[in-house]
C-alpha cells in the first residue's frame, strides 16, 4: 500500500474495508459517497464503541440519542442552515465545471481561506487572473451555494411537505433537548451524545473519505450553567500536565509553526479561554492515545476570529498529519446559548431549565464534534507499516490498536488434513463473540501476510503436533513472536491480550 490517498483508496477498495458507491454504473461511481465493505464496517463500529464507552459511560453526565436523518424544514430554519449554510461557488463560462471557490484559490496560491468572504475571493480571482484548471476558461462571478439536501415527505407535495436530510447530528440535540432533559432529569452541567449519518451536498467532494456528501459524525453538546460556567469541573490535575501541538490565531496570522503546550499554560495564558472547551479538547487526545494515534500527528488549531460563526465565542479544530496537510477531524466549538435561543424563538416553546440554584437559564454549550469517516482514515495513515519483503516484494502491516482491528484473531490449519482439530479450535474462539476468520488457502507465509495487511493482531495455527500435545502456535502480528499455547486456554489468552491494555 502507498502511503498516499489514492494508494489507501485503492487499498480500501482492493481488501473490501470501504468501496465507491454506484460503480458497478461507470465512471468512478457517485461522487462523493463510500459504501463499507465487511473490514471497514468492522473497523468503523469499533470505533463507534470505543468512542461511545470513552465519552458517554465514562463521563457520567453524558447520554445518548439517535434521532432520524430526516426532519422538518422548520429545524434548520431555526439553525440558520436554510440560509447560511453555504459554500461559495464559481463556475467555469467555458466548460461549465463548478468549483469550490476556497479550495481553488487554496489549490492555485497557496494560501489560507479558511472564512474568507465571497467578494474577497471575487476580487482574488479577478487580481491574480485565476482561470478554470480544466480548459483555462474564465469564471463567472461567485455565488454562495447551499448544501442542504431536501426532500419531499409524503404523496402531496407542498411546503409542508418539505423536509431535509440532516447537515449536522448536532442540531436534533437541540431540538430534543426538553425531552432528552425532562426524561433523564439530568442537572447542569450534562452532555447529550449521538453518532449517525449526516448529508451536504459537497461543490467538489475530495480526497476520498475526507469530504464526502454523505458520513457519519459523532457529536456532543455539553451544557453548562451560564451563570456559573465552571461548575463542577471534574479533576483536571492530569489535563494540566498534558502537552499538545497548538497553533494560536495569533501564529496563524504571523506564519509562525506550531508549538507544544501544556493545557496549564493554554489556560493560564487564556489561548483556550473556556475550562470545559479545554476539557473536551484533552477528552480526545486521551481517547486518540487510547485507539492508537500518536500526539505528535495531532494539532490544535484556533479558528480565526473572521471564520468563527457569529454566536461564537472560541473554536479549536483538533487536526491530524494527513499526507495532504494537517486536516481538521474534530471540532470543538463554543457555541454560547445560540441554538436553544433560536429553537425557543422558532418554536414558541420554552427551552429554559432550572440551575443548581433554583433559576430559570438557557444553557450555554460546548460541542465536542467529531467526523467518524474521517477518523477511520486518519487510522489507516497512522498505522499502516509498508516496506519491502525479503523477496523484494511490497509488504503492508497494519498496526491498529487490537481492540479495534476489524478481525481480531485468524485460524489457520498448517494443512486440509487437520480440518477438523482447526475448526474445534475456532468454534471455541466463536463463543468469545469476536470476529475471527477460518483461512485454509495458500502457503503459510501467504496467510499470515494477508492477515498483517489487515491488521489482524492473532495467527492461531494448528499442526501435526497439535494432536500430541493439544497445542496450538500463537503468532503476535506485532512482535512476530510464536508461542505454544494449550487449547484449552486459548480463548483466555485472546480475552487477556485484545482487550487488557484498553482497559486499564
Ligand atoms: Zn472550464
Amino acid at each position: 500500500m502507498k502511503k498516499t490517498i489514492t494508494g489507501v483508496q485503492s487499498f480500501c477498495k482492493e481488501k473490501g474495508f470501504v468501496f465507491p458507491n454506484s460503480i458497478l454504473y461507470g465512471g468512478n461511481g457517485l461522487a462523493g459517497v463510500w459504501d463499507y465493505g465487511h473490514l471497514g464496517v468492522e473497523l468503523k463500529n469499533n470505533i463507534k464503541s470505543s468512542w461511545w464507552s470513552h465519552f458517554i459511560y465514562m463521563n457520567e453526565n453524558v447520554i445518548g440519542i439517535d434521532a432520524s436523518i430526516l426532519s422538518k424544514k422548520q429545524v434548520w430554519d431555526a439553525s440558520g442552515h436554510t440560509q447560511n449554510f453555504t459554500d461559495v461557488l464559481v463556475k467555469c463560462e467555458k466548460c461549465n465545471g463548478s468549483f469550490r471557490a476556497d479550495h481553488l484559490i487554496e489549490d492555485v496560491l497557496k494560501i489560507q481561506t479558511d472564512g474568507m468572504s465571497a467578494e474577497k475571493i471575487n476580487e482574488l480571482i479577478k487580481e491574480k487572473k485565476i482561470t478554470c484548471p480544466g480548459c483555462k476558461g474564465a469564471f463567472g462571478e461567485a455565488k454562495p451555494f447551499n448544501l442542504l439536501f431536501e426532500t419531499n415527505v409524503g404523496p402531496i407535495e407542498s411546503d409542508e411537505s418539505k423536509a431535509i436530510l440532516r447537515p449536522e447530528t448536532a442540531q436534533l440535540i437541540f431540538s430534543n433537548f426538553k425531552l432528552v432533559q425532562n426524561s433523564s432529569r439530568k442537572k447542569l452541567p450534562f452532555g447529550i451524545a449521538q453518532i449517525g449519518k449526516a448529508y451536504r451536498n459537497e461543490i467538489s467532494p475530495r480526497n476520498f473519505l475526507f469530504r464526502s456528501r454523505e458520513f457519519e459524525q459523532m457529536e456532543i453538546e455539553f451544557f453548562v450553567d451560564p451563570k456559573d460556567e465552571a461548575c463542577e469541573l471534574k479533576d483536571i490535575s492530569e489535563m494540566l500536565k498534558e502537552k499538545v501541538l497548538v497553533w494560536t490565531e495569533d501564529m496563524q496570522k504571523k506564519e509562525l509553526e506550531e508549538k507544544a503546550y501544556s493545557f496549564d499554560e493554554l489556560i493560564k495564558k487564556k489561548i483556550i479561554k473556556e475550562r470545559w472547551l479545554a476539557y473536551w479538547i484533552w477528552q480526545y487526545i486521551v481517547w486518540f492515545k487510547k485507539i492508537g494515534i500518536k500526539n505528535e500527528n495531532l494539532r490544535i488549531r484556533q479558528h480565526l476570529t473572521e471564520e468563527l460563526s457569529h454566536y461564537s465565542s472560541q473554536t479549536f479544530d483538533i487536526e491530524y498529519r494527513f499526507p495532504f496537510g494537517f486536516k481538521e477531524i474534530v471540532g470543538i466549538a463554543d457555541r454560547g446559548q445560540f441554538d436553544l435561543t433560536q429553537h425557543q424563538k422558532f418554536s414558541g416553546q420554552n427551552q429554559e431549565i432550572l440551575n443548581n440554584k433554583e433559576e430559570k437559564v438557557i444553557p450555554h454549550c460546548i460541542e465536542p464534534s467529531s467526523g467518524l469517516d474521517r477518523i477511520f482514515l486518519s487510522l489507516l495513515f497512522e498505522n499502516a507499516d509498508t516496506f519491502k519483503d525479503d523477496k523484494g516484494a511490497d509488504y503492508t502491516i497494519m498496526h491498529f490498536e487490537k481492540s479495534l482491528s476489524p478481525v481480531k484473531a485468524a485460524v489457520l490449519p498448517l494443512v486440509n488434513k487437520l480440518k477438523t482439530e482447526a475448526k474445534e479450535v475456532y468454534t471455541q474462539i466463536l463463543d468469545l463473540g469476536i470476529n475471527v476468520q477460518y483461512d485454509t488457502s495458500g502457503s503459510i507465509g501467504r496467510r499470515y501476510a494477508r492477515q498483517d495487511e489487515i491488521g489482524t493482531p492473532f495467527c492461531i495455527t494448528v499442526d501435526y503436533e497439535s494432536r500430541d500435545d493439544k497445542c496450538v502456535t500463537l503468532r503476535d502480528r506485532d512482535t512476530k513472536k510464536q508461542e505454544r499455547i494449550k487449547i484449552k486456554d486459548i480463548c483466555r489468552v485472546l480475552k487477556e491480550r485484545l482487550y487488557n491494555k484498553t482497559h486499564k
